[in-house]
């Protein structure tokens, strides 16, 4: 299927919708129009961007003046393992999973898995969906809360404190913690959009596929057909985008919630700041308490300690 963007002028916008008028279909959430003609979709967005898809998408983009978008030039896959996914998997309808929380000592780990379809990647990027490192938390939750608006099936997770704390005292790596989290939310996400099954599933991978497939063979289960691992997941595929700002959305909506149970506001990642918060806690509440909202296995306990001489 074919698929060509080109960003146009507002006059442009105008004469189009008046050209397809006849054709005009329901809009879809924030778009400017849509239509159907020749097999083809057409999409406008008020940035001016025009996605054509179907069949005659070229010829029925050639009409038009206005660049053809160049899109973000990708890095090039390196096929590394025998996960390493095809460079056509980013537009395919796919799974795409992610966590967050894993670097912060307070708080806990989050993960979200999100199916998005590919008639509907356009729409993410234009919505801002990127890399979730790139963005700050007050955008972050205007772009989880338009991701909900467009109706992505997603599904996610949160390890809590005590129970991170609980599974780290027995033996338990992060590793383990994650891989178990993304198995969970995959499996829910794939009961949700059954009868559709994803063109593939993809990992932003943060350990080896084979230690990755170790850990669920340890606790009986397998990988679903047609995973893939790569590092940076979220720059190549909208799919992983998409589920590492539901992930970063849910972990700030955890850390705020522990701030209001707390009564101050807990410092992100793992710095001198983090140190000091722990430090005030400890005199607050005992040190006890930060099996409940912190990662009690990171330096930062041993550090607050220094602190409170
Ligand atoms: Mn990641």
């Amino acid at each position: 299927m074919g698929q060509v963007v080109r960003q146009v002028s507002n006059q442009t916008l105008e004469t189009m919708k008046n050209t397809y008028q006849a054709e005009l279909k329901q809009t879809p959430p924030h778009a400017l129009f849509a239509a159907q003609i020749n097999g083809t979709t057409i999409t406008a967005y008020k940035s001016g961007k025009v996605l054509f898809q179907g069949k005659n998408a070229e010829q029925e983009s050639a009409r038009w003046d206005g660049d053809v978008v160049i899109k973000d030039k990708k890095p090039t896959v390196q096929k590394i393992h025998a996960y390493t996914p095809d460079e056509r998997l980013f537009s395919q309808s796919i799974i795409g999973s992610d966590e967050a929380g894993t670097g912060d000592y307070f708080g806990p780990i989050t993960v979200a898995a999100a199916y998005v379809s590919s008639d509907k990647i356009e729409l993410l990027r234009e919505l801002g969906v990127r890399d979730s490192k790139n963005l700050s938390d007050q955008s972050i939750e205007k772009i989880a809360q338009n991701i909900l608006l467009c109706d992505i099936p997603y599904s996610s997770m949160v390890l809590d404190n005590p129970k991170y704390n609980k599974l780290q005292a027995r033996g338990w790596t992060q590793g383990k913690m994650k891989t178990m989290m993304h198995d969970a939310v995959i499996d829910s996400l794939l009961g949700k959009i059954s009868p559709t099954k994803p063109e593939g599933i993809l990992i932003d991978q943060f350990s080896e596929p084979g230690v990755y497939i170790n850990h669920l063979r340890k606790e009986n289960k397998q990988l679903p057909e047609s995973t893939y691992f790569i590092t940076k997941a979220e720059s190549h595929s909208i799919a992983v985008a998409t589920a590492s700002i539901l992930a970063r959305s849910r972990f700030v909506q955890e850390i705020d919630r522990l701030s209001k149970q707390v009564g101050f506001t807990l410092p992100k990642g793992a710095s001198a700041k983090v140190d000091q918060a722990a430090s005030s806690l400890i005199r607050k509440k005992g040190e006890a308490y930060l099996h409940n909202v912190a990662k009690v296995h990171f330096a930062n306990t041993k550090k607050a300690a220094t602190y409170l001489k």
